[in-house]
């Protein structure tokens, strides 16, 4: 039973905030009223805690909405999310309220697809363009208080037709391709597709994103491109420029090629971080094995001797 007149059914692949934008807007209601009835709880984006609320509003179960929040967890040594059905690091995996669409699906499905929710997943793999995270007409980010999914707070149409739009990179749309594919099995609790790198078999979603980050320059390079950029968010194209020299040399290590670009210090620091804080044991050893293999040094403060070691990812990666 829903408390709102008009129910809606959500779609397999929508993300949560964007239906429930999608729900509220079909009945005449916005964001703000949303927060009016999540009041005591200050919280301007969507958390698992109200899942049972969205239930009694939406008449959608409480489970379809709490797969698709970004969840907190205990991991082995640190906070880690849950989200989709897999496991992730907690810093660098969601946008929370600086969304990002591809307007092309939003004109042909007018709904907000789950993967847009991740910051690993930067380009629509079907119309081959880079996700836009601003108007085009104001600039502002796509926040989820707007007035419609398709409709910027300026009143604008973020899905009417754009001619700024940029064609992906072809590494960049096999990695969105994997990833899509990756979370819809995970959410509907399907085998996995087998990992995109042969070298690299056993990896979660997660620690495959990580290794790329870290070959582009790491945190380091996110952090850069945030301070940089023209909003408080990091935007789009800038995660695309370190995922695709990431991406890039792990497709030349894969050939048993030395990396084209010139690797920084820093991404040894974040190889020594993930050699850490990797959610799952083949993450952790992939990242200490990538390390030593590039002879790239680290200062990170905790680049401590790993406890466990695996069978050797890298199998013929020298
Ligand atoms: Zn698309
Ligand atoms: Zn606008």
């Amino acid at each position: 039973m829903s408390a709102m007149a008009i129910e809606l059914e959500p779609m397999a692949l929508e993300s949560a905030e964007g239906y429930l934008l999608r729900a509220l807007t079909a009945n005449g209601a916005n964001v703000r009223d949303l927060l009016a009835l999540r009041r005591g709880t200050a919280r301007r984006h969507i958390s698992p805690e109200d899942a049972r609320l969205y239930e009694s509003l939406t008449g959608v179960a409480a489970s379809w909405f709490s797969c698709r929040i970004p969840t907190a967890v205990a991991g082995e040594r640190w906070s880690e999310l849950d989200l989709f059905g897999l496991r992730w690091r907690s810093d660098w995996t969601v946008r929370a309220l600086y969304g990002q669409v591809c307007p092309e699906c939003l004109a042909d499905k007018h709904f907000a697809r789950l993967e847009w929710d991740l910051m690993a997943f930067v380009a629509c793999p079907v119309h081959r363009l880079l996700l836009v995270d601003r108007c085009a007409e104001c600039g502002r980010s796509l926040m989820p208080h707007r007035p419609a999914i398709e409709v910027c707070r300026c009143g604008a149409f973020i899905s009417r037709p754009q001619d700024n739009l940029q064609v992906a990179d072809p590494l960049i749309l096999a990695w969105c391709s994997w990833l899509s594919a990756t979370v819809q099995a995970a959410i509907q609790q399907a085998p996995l597709p087998a990992s995109p790198f042969e070298g690299l078999i056993g990896l979660s979603a997660d620690g495959i994103y990580r290794l790329a980050i870290c070959l582009g320059g790491g945190t380091r390079a996110l952090r850069g491109a945030q301070l940089n950029s023209p909003g408080p968010w990091l935007a789009t194209s800038a995660v695309d420029v370190v995922l695709q020299q990431g991406l890039a040399a792990l497709a030349e290590l894969e050939c048993g090629q030395a990396p084209s670009i010139k690797l920084l210090p820093s991404s040894g620091d974040s190889l020594a971080e993930q050699a850490y804080r990797g959610v799952t044991l083949a993450d952790r050893n992939a990242a200490a094995t990538l390390r030593r293999r590039l002879r790239l040094p680290s200062r990170w403060r905790t680049s401590r001797k790993l406890l466990h070691r695996q069978g050797d990812l890298f199998e013929g990666w020298s």
